[in-house]
C-alpha cells in the first residue's frame, strides 16, 4: 500500500444466526489486516434479509466480537438503515442506463425458465425488458409493479487477481441480468454489497470463499457505479475432523459456546489465526505478534480442518499463562454455583492460591474450576481405597506427620523438609503416606504435589481431617 491509500477492511455478517467459528476466522483476518497496516476495520450487519435477521443474532454477533476483543473503528453500519443510499444509487443506474424496470411477472419468469431447462439451456432472464438501441419494448402491463435489474455486460468477461484463489476470470455471457430492486423498491443483497463497499471506501474485500459467484456481479455493479474495486480474498471453507463441512455435528461452532466452555480469546484467537494462515513454522504466538505479522501472502488455498483437541492444547497453554487473578474470576461463578451443592467455598484456602497450583493441569477453565474444588468439599474418601493404603504399617507415619503439623512454620518448603524426616524415620517410601494422606485430606488420589495441597489447606483443616489417625 503506499502512504496515502488507507487500508480498509470490513466484517459483513448476516444476523441469521449465532456467530460462527468460520465467520469469527474471517472478522480476526479483516480485523488484523487493517491493524497490521494502520488502517480501518469496519463492521457492518447486513440485516436486509428480514425474514432471517433478528436481533438476538446481532447481539451475538457483537458479543462474539468483543469476547474475541475484535473492536471495529467505524459501524456497526445496518444495512436497513442505509436505503437511502440504496436507493440513491439505484436512481443513479437507471439515469444512467445501467439498469431497467422490469415488469416480467415472477410466473412469466418461471415459465421462460421452464421452456430453458426443457430446451436443455442453463436458465436465465431472457432480457425482454431490457433495453437495446433500436429495440420496442412491450407495452407495460397494467397493475404491475417492475423489479430493477442491472444491465450487466454482456461481452467479456470479468477478471479479479484474487488474493487467496490468483486470477479468477468469469464470462459475462455466463451471468443474467440481476435484480436489484424487488417491487417494493427494496434492493437486494449483492447491490447493497457493492454500495456499501463503495461507499465505505473498501479497499480489501477478505470474506469465505461461498461468495466467489457473487464477487463478478458486485465488481460489474461497482463499475456501473463508477466506483473503484478493492481488492478480493476469498478463504476456503473450514472442514470439520471428517473433512465435511463443519457443522453441530462437530461440536461447538457458535463461538459464544466456547467461553462457556473455559475457552480464554486468545486460545480462540490464535487457533483461528492459524486456521488458513501461517507465519512459518509458529504455533504460538500472541494477537500482537499476529497483527505485526499479518498478511495475506501466506493465506491457504485449500480449506482448513477444525482440530479440537489442538485449540483444547492451545487453551492449556494460555491457562498456563493467565494471569491467577483472572482465571479466579472466570471460575469462580462456576465454583459457587458448585458450591451450592454442599461445598464450602467461603471456608477454604484462597482461590488464586488454589488456582496457582492448578492451573498447569487444566485444558479449560471449567476443567479448572471442577479440579479446584478438591479445596472447597469435605473429603469423603472410598472406604476400599482408605483400606487399602491407611494400614497399620503406614499409621504410625501418618499420627508423626499430624503431631509435626502442630508447629511446623506453615509453607512448602518446610513441610517437604519434614515429611521426608517422617518417611525417613518410619522406613517408608513417598507414595505409602501420600496416598493415604490425600485421601485423608481431599477424598482422592490424584491432587498436585502433597506438600503444596497440605500447606493451601492450612494447618487447622489438615489437623482436624488426620484427626482420626492421629
Ligand atoms: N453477509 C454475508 C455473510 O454473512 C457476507 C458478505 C460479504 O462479506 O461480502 O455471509
Amino acid at each position: 500500500m503506499t502512504a496515502t491509500s488507507q487500508v480498509r477492511t470490513r466484517f459483513a455478517p448476516s444476523p441469521t444466526g449465532y456467530l460462527h467459528v468460520g465467520g469469527a476466522r474471517t472478522a480476526l483476518y479483516c480485523w488484523a489486516y487493517a491493524r497490521h497496516f494502520g488502517g480501518v476495520f469496519i463492521l457492518r450487519i447486513e440485516d436486509t434479509d428480514l425474514e432471517r435477521s433478528t436481533p438476538q443474532a446481532v447481539q451475538a454477533i457483537l458479543d462474539g466480537m468483543q469476547w474475541l476483543g475484535l473492536a471495529h473503528d467505524e459501524g456497526p453500519f445496518y444495512q436497513m438503515q442505509r436505503m437511502d443510499r440504496y436507493r440513491a444509487a439505484l436512481a443513479k443506474l437507471l439515469d444512467g442506463g445501467a439498469a431497467y424496470h422490469c415488469y416480467s411477472s415472477p410466473a412469466e419468469v418461471e415459465a421462460m425458465r421452464e421452456r430453458q431447462r426443457a430446451a436443455g439451456d442453463k436458465p436465465r432472464y431472457d432480457g425482454t425488458w431490457r433495453p437495446e438501441p433500436g429495440k420496442t419494448l412491450p407495452a407495460i402491463p397494467a397493475d404491475r409493479t417492475p423489479v430493477i435489474r442491472f444491465r450487466n455486460p454482456q461481452e467479456g468477461a470479468v477478471t479479479w487477481d484474487d488474493l487467496v484463489k490468483g486470477p479468477i476470470t468469469i464470462a459475462n455471457g455466463e451471468m443474467d441480468d440481476l435484480v436489484i430492486a424487488r417491487p417494493d423498491g427494496t434492493p437486494t443483497y449483492n447491490f447493497c454489497v457493492a454500495v456499501d463497499d463503495w461507499e465505505m471506501q473498501i479497499t480489501h474485500v477478505i470474506r469465505g470463499d461461498d461468495h466467489v459467484n457473487n464477487t463478478p456481479r458486485q465488481i460489474n455493479i461497482l463499475q456501473a457505479l463508477g466506483a473503484p474495486l478493492p481488492r478480493y480474498g476469498h478463504l476456503p471453507m473450514i472442514l470439520g475432523t471428517d473433512g465435511e463441512k463443519l457443522s453441530k455435528r462437530h461440536g461447538a461452532v457458535s463461538v459464544m459456546d466456547y467461553p462457556a466452555q473455559g475457552f480464554l480469546p486468545e486460545a480462540m484467537l490464535n487457533y483461528l489465526a492459524r486456521l488458513g494462515w501461517s507465519h512459518g513454522d509458529d504455533e504460538v504466538f500472541s494477537i500482537e505478534q499476529m497483527c505485526a505479522w499479518f498478511d495475506l501472502d501466506h493465506l491457504s488455498k485449500s480449506p482448513a480442518q477444525f482440530n479440537p483437541e489442538k485449540l483444547a492444547w492451545l487453551n492449556a497453554h494460555y491457562i498456563k499463562q493467565a494471569d491467577n487473578a483472572r482465571l479466579a474470576a472466570l471460575a469462580s461463578p462456576q465454583m459457587t454455583q458448585m458450591t451450592q451443592e454442599g461445598a464450602q467455598f467461603a471456608d477454604g484456602p484462597p482461590l488464586e492460591a488454589v488456582i496457582a497450583l492448578m492451573k498447569d493441569r487444566a485444558a479449560t477453565v471449567n476443567e479448572l474450576a471442577t479440579a479446584a474444588m478438591l479445596f472447597y468439599r469435605a473429603p469423603a474418601p472410598d472406604a476400599a481405597l482408605l483400606a487399602q493404603h491407611l494400614t497399620d504399617a503406614v499409621r504410625p507415619a501418618l499420627a508423626d506427620f499430624a503431631r509435626q503439623c502442630t508447629d511446623i512454620a506453615w509453607n512448602r518448603d518446610a513441610l517437604a523438609a519434614m515429611l521426608k524426616t517422617v518417611l525417613a524415620s518410619h522406613k517408608l517410601k513417598m507414595p505409602q503416606l501420600a496416598m493415604p494422606l490425600r485421601l485423608l485430606l481431599t477424598g482422592q488420589l490424584q491432587t498436585p504435589s502433597i506438600d503444596a495441597v497440605v500447606e493451601l489447606i492450612g494447618r487447622q483443616t489438615v489437623l482436624s481431617r488426620l484427626q482420626p489417625v492421629a
